[in-house]
């Protein structure tokens, strides 16, 4: 018996999510066109300690996305499709395929998140400026506060998520891949205006935030998204984990209610009518 579709709803949920290297237009394309298979076939499946491949089924699931236009941030529900591994026994993995740009568990992609964390940390904005250049759906400034730290925290190695690729393995694994070298980019100091930060802690995951972003400009030069588009290389190495971070505050706390790691605040406001 098959799980009934809310049950594959939990499912899928629950699974790390595999994301492609192709772009949102592709995927839409492929997916059209049922020409998605070989991307996911015999890629191996996430699910530490499980020693399985996957394959695509032919069942979709839905899933919310923003993704920026311009200055403008959209909301979108998106279909996606899912993939399965082939281990036996009633502990078969079920997984959403997803473009490049998403990740698992996060709304905003990875652009959105990109674009707005370097209006603060390269351009110096304060947290409510930087959400201030984007209209529609764009974050909470608490939200971004969150992102700044969780890249900080990412870049530093402090934290990430099991499933994920910690970001010494992306520069090694970009080394190995012919990219251009962005480490000794990440190591340059960089400077962050002092009305910016309230604490040691803070002024450190700041500038490694930035430091990401420089380094991603390293390897994707002349995109308008670097890090999304080395994100999206990342993808393409053929590696068991896809890039992720958490979302997380740190050092100078702003007070307010949060979610699980990863989901935090990450659901924009409704739609004004
Ligand atoms: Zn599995």
């Amino acid at each position: 018996m098959g799980p009934g579709e809310n049950t594959l709803a939990l499912l899928v949920n629950k699974a790390i999510s595999i994301v492609l290297s192709i772009s949102y237009a592709t995927y839409g394309e492929r997916l059209a066109q049922g020409t998605l298979g070989p991307l996911v076939a015999d890629r191996p499946c996430p699910v530490r300690g499980c020693r399985s491949r996957l394959a695509l089924t032919g069942k979709k699931a839905e899933r919310g996305a923003v993704f920026p236009e311009g200055r403008s941030f959209h909301y979108d529900r998106i279909v996606v499709a899912v993939a399965r591994c082939r281990a036996s026994g009633g502990k078969r993995h079920w997984h959403r395929v997803l473009p490049a740009g998403l990740s698992h568990g996060k709304v905003f992609a990875v652009f959105c998140v990109e674009a707005v964390v370097s209006e603060c940390v390269r351009k110096n904005r304060s947290l409510r400026g930087a959400v201030g250049v984007f209209d529609g759906e764009a974050p909470h400034y608490t939200t971004l506060h969150g992102w700044i730290g969780g890249l900080g925290r990412y870049a530093l190695m402090r934290d990430a998520p099991e499933e994920g690729l910690p970001f010494g393995a992306l520069l090694a694994q970009s080394r190995r891949q012919g990219l251009p070298e962005a480490e000794a980019i990440f190591r340059k100091p960089v400077r962050i205006s002092p009305e910016r930060y309230r604490s040691e802690a803070r002024r450190e995951v700041m500038a490694a935030a930035a430091g990401l972003l420089a380094a991603a400009r390293a390897v994707a030069p002349r995109v308008p998204f670097p890090f999304a588009a080395w994100v999206s290389r990342a993808a393409g190495f053929d590696l068991v984990a896809p890039v992720r971070w958490w979302a997380r505050t740190d050092g100078t706390r702003i007070r307010h209610r949060v979610g699980p790691p990863g989901t935090l605040h990450s659901r924009p406001k409704a739609r004004s009518p």
